[in-house]
């Protein structure tokens, strides 16, 4: 039988990741977060003082460079070279206002996109991030886009303290060429702006239920 993916998609600080990771754990499915996977590529390019608006300079270390990807306790980690930058270092500030300009190279794009989806080998799993649904797995019937208002994804982000523009993000990864943020015409749409997380995973699994998970 083949392994069947859930698709979770939507905007910085939506609250995509609680909820992805807390299906996962309820579900008993392997999480893969994929914004993780241009996180490190992109602290491997500042970590070389490599200009990441400089396509040519990135492609070339694409080529340079041995990328793995494992899903290890619930995390996912790339590794670099056989290093593993840590999970505090894919979040800095320098990161968050640098990986939409990595993100929008399709090279990168192609790279990453090819092993996200051989994560689906191991298993039924669940996988966040921008073009799940619409470009990893565009076949798999369980697709969510979780939102929330411009106001509440700022709050929270300032809340766990981070310095992170999501709305200029957020513009930048729905504007570019390839992949951008966008809702899957067949994905649920929830906007969990005034909804607990509680509350979330209710709707996410009764609509699973409905589409015959
Ligand atoms: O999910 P997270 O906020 O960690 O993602 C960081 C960045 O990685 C996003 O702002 C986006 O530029 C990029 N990304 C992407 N496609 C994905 C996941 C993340 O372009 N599937």
């Amino acid at each position: 039988m083949a392994y069947r993916a859930i698709a979770i998609d939507g905007p910085a600080a939506s609250g995509k990741s609680t909820v992805a990771r807390r299906l996962a754990e309820q579900l008993g499915l392997t999480m893969v977060n994929s914004g993780a996977m241009y996180r490190a590529v992109t602290w491997e390019v500042l970590r070389r003082e490599m200009d990441p608006g400089d396509t040519p300079e990135v492609l070339k270390l694409l080529r340079q460079v041995r990328w793995g990807c494992v899903i290890r306790d619930g995390a996912t980690i790339m590794s670099v070279d056989g290093v593993e930058p840590a999970m505090s270092e894919l979040k800095s500030d320098a990161v968050n206002a640098s990986v939409s300009l990595i993100a929008r190279i399709p090279e990168v794009r192609t790279l990453l996109v090819e092993k996200q989806r051989e994560f689906l080998e191991l298993g039924d799993l669940v996988m966040e991030g921008r073009d799940i649904g619409t470009v990893v797995f565009p076949s798999t019937p369980f697709k969510f886009y979780i939102t929330a208002s411009e106001e509440v994804r700022a709050a929270r982000r300032a809340a766990e303290g981070a310095a992170d523009a999501v709305s200029e993000r957020d513009k930048q990864d729905s504007e570019r060429k390839v992949a951008p943020l966008k809702v899957a015409d067949d994905a649920v749409v929830i906007d969990t702006s005034e909804l607990s997380i509680e509350q979330v995973l209710e709707q996410v699994k009764s609509k699973l239920n409905e589409l015959g998970w």
